[in-house]
């Protein structure tokens, strides 16, 4: 496997050199590198762009020999040396799997420097080889024992793991974007159905006091005005007014709340008017320091795309990261903000998969 390797090493950075492009490492040598498993590859595959294979094909070949290799078989564009077998193809994983490789990983490795396809782009090209003809009784088996070890180790991703991915490129986000904890309540109620731009519109209505006094005060009319930038104003002065009355019969008092349980106060604040799973657990979350793991259409859209099988249902999701990950609030407050930037900056919904900090695990990269 070593050897094989270091053969890859050697003629990746002659192509560089002579063609100026990354090569691409393939099969089981390229998958053996990214499980880290000695897979037995009894060959090398590299993939180049398809002008080097068509137009420069005379090169390559002298290229090749100039290192030692000798061509064995011009239809497969295979050499062999000293036992080890080299194959060069023209690089089609777009037309054959829908695999965008120009957003692939890039290796340095010994002054070498080429791409190496992810796990979830892996497992695209082995289940499209199990429909493929030219596949068909030759490696299928193989390609099988592949496909199941790629699922085995896409399925042991810890959900540490993604934290750690997103943390390393977003940091603390130190959210709730708000002064105080009443106004994560607010921000919370108001940001139901709208962007949080809107929000910030919103808020600056009341001109720095977000206070529940403010709040109980005003008649609905009036509250309904100052929330209008966020949409369903009417409806939403009515949560206002709601959640500040449950907010009212704790003194308005951050510690008094904090005493109670979390179960308690969960179910409580599901029974106050326009008070969802996702507003409750925002608030025991960000204005309280409960933990308790907020699920909102983000954190649904990331799980549907990486690769666990961690439900649909909020219930089911919430239930899932909270029996994986520590129950610590910090945590739960710094992975939910991460899930949230990473869907605006890349998980959208229309993915923008090139540059995401997931993509080595995420089964729906470059697809
Ligand atoms: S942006 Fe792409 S790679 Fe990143 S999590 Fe979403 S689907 Fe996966």
């Amino acid at each position: 496997m070593t050897e094989l390797y270091g053969e890859f090493v050697a003629i990746c950075g002659k192509l560089t050199e002579k063609f100026n492009i990354t090569p691409l490492l393939f099969g089981s040598l390229g998958l053996q590198r990214r499980l880290n498993l000695d897979l037995h590859p009894d060959d090398i595959d590299v993939l180049l762009p398809e002008k080097i294979m068509t137009e420069r094909w005379q090169e390559l070949l002298e290229l090749a020999e100039q290192s030692g290799w000798a061509l064995i078989d011009l239809r497969e564009h295979c050499f062999e040396k000293n036992g080890a077998r080299i194959a060069f193809a023209a690089n089609d994983l777009k037309e054959y799997a829908g695999i965008n490789t120009s957003e692939t990983d890039t290796i340095s490795d010994s002054g070498a420097e080429y791409q190496l396809l992810t796990l979830p782009q892996y497992l695209s090209v082995y289940e499209k080889s199990l429909t493929d003809d030219y596949r068909q009784g030759k490696k299928q088996g193989k390609d099988r024992e592949k496909i199941s070890l790629i699922r085995k180790a896409l399925s042991k991703l810890p959900l540490a793991k993604i934290y750690n991915l997103l943390y390393s490129r977003y940091g603390e986000l130190n959210w709730w974007p708000a002064k105080t904890p009443y106004e994560v309540m607010v921000g919370a109620v108001l940001t139901q159905n709208t962007a949080w731009s809107n929000v910030e519109r919103a808020i600056a209505n009341f001109d720095g006091d977000v206070t529940p006094e403010r709040v109980q005060n005003a008649d609905i009319t009036e509250l309904a005005d100052l929330i209008r930038p966020s949409g369903f104003f009417n409806q939403k002065a009515a949560y206002l007014k709601a959640v500040t009355e449950w907010y009212g019969r704790y003194s308005f008092s951050v510690p008094t709340i904090q005493r109670e349980p979390l179960e308690k106060l969960r179910k409580e604040l599901l029974v106050v008017k326009g008070i969802g799973q996702e507003t409750a657990d925002s608030i025991l979350l960000y204005a309280f320091g409960f933990p308790t793991f907020v699920v909102d259409a983000y954190t649904k859209r990331l799980c549907s795309r990486l690769p666990f099988d961690a439900g649909n249902s909020y219930s089911e999701l919430k239930a899932y990261f909270e029996t994986k990950l520590p129950r610590d609030s910090e945590f739960y407050n710094n992975y939910h903000a991460l899930i949230v930037i990473n869907a605006k900056e890349h998980c959208r919904k229309v993915p923008k998969c090139g540059g995401c900090p997931l993509n080595e695990i995420c089964e729906r990269y470059g697809i």
